[in-house]
């Protein structure tokens, strides 16, 4: 089972996503880090983010165990890793040398130990239109700019990152300009995603209402 989950920053993916790769024993595939690893390889680099040329490069050359060292340093998920990721995803060269290492995933899903899985969870803003458009169950999770930079902002502070409330709402609203008016894969709901505004809910009422949607395709399919 293929199960992609897009939507802007702070929406609610991340937390869908890992529940229902730990309800229904899937690995768990976050498309967010591979921009992030070559928007932050550039910035650690001292190369502009506009650098096509390299930053194709350094995408060509991004494997997980790379990725997964570059996810520890500070900045990796600070907001200048999230602009960096946003800037090198709005190149179409960088997009196309991401695309098979991400669609390949889904041909030999594996949990972080190596260990095989019967399927995937992707969480990005392409993996039900361009990365997976054949996956078995899409979601677009959205919620108001203004509940996102609350949700942010509160993860920031727990982490001890010091910035205010005001200047993550600029920061997202940004991102979300990007990422929703790049000509290459866009942000955008594939025609067949079920759409789910999570502003009024909780985690919990999240899953659960797109738990009913998950349980629907296996009763469906176990027949
Ligand atoms: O999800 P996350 O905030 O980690 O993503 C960082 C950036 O990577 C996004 O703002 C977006 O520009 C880019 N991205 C993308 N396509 C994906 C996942 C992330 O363009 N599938």
């Amino acid at each position: 089972m293929i199960i992609t989950i897009d939507g802007p920053a702070a929406a609610g993916k991340g937390t869908l996503a890992t529940a229902l790769s730990k309800k229904y024993e899937l690995a768990y595939f976050d498309t967010g880090m591979v921009y992030r690893a070559v928007g932050l390889e550039m910035v650690l680099t001292g190369v502009s983010v506009d650098d096509e040329t390299t930053a194709e490069k350094y995408a060509q050359n991004l494997t997980f165990e790379k990725m997964s060292e570059l996810s520890k340093h500070p900045d990796f998920r600070s907001n200048v890793g999230a602009q960096a990721a946003s800037k090198v995803s709005a190149l179409p060269k960088v997009r196309a040398a991401l695309l098979k290492m991400q669609q390949d995933f889904a041909l030999n899903p594996v949990f972080a130990d190596g260990t095989p899985a019967k399927g995937a969870v992707y969480d990005g803003r392409d993996t039900g239109t361009v990365v997976c458009p054949s996956a078995d169950i899409k979601f677009f999770v959205t919620a108001n700019p203004e509940v996102r930079a609350m949700r942010r902002y509160k993860e920031f502070v727990a982490k001890g990152i010091k910035t205010s409330l005001e200047k993550v709402l600029g920061e997202i609203k940004e991102r979300d300009k990007r990422d929703s008016e790049r000509a290459s894969a866009p942000l955008k709901a594939a025609p067949d995603a079920i759409c789910l505004d999570t502003s009024e809910m909780n985690a919990q009422e999240e899953i659960a209402a797109a738990d009913v949607f998950v349980q629907n395709f296996l009763f469906k399919n176990s027949r």
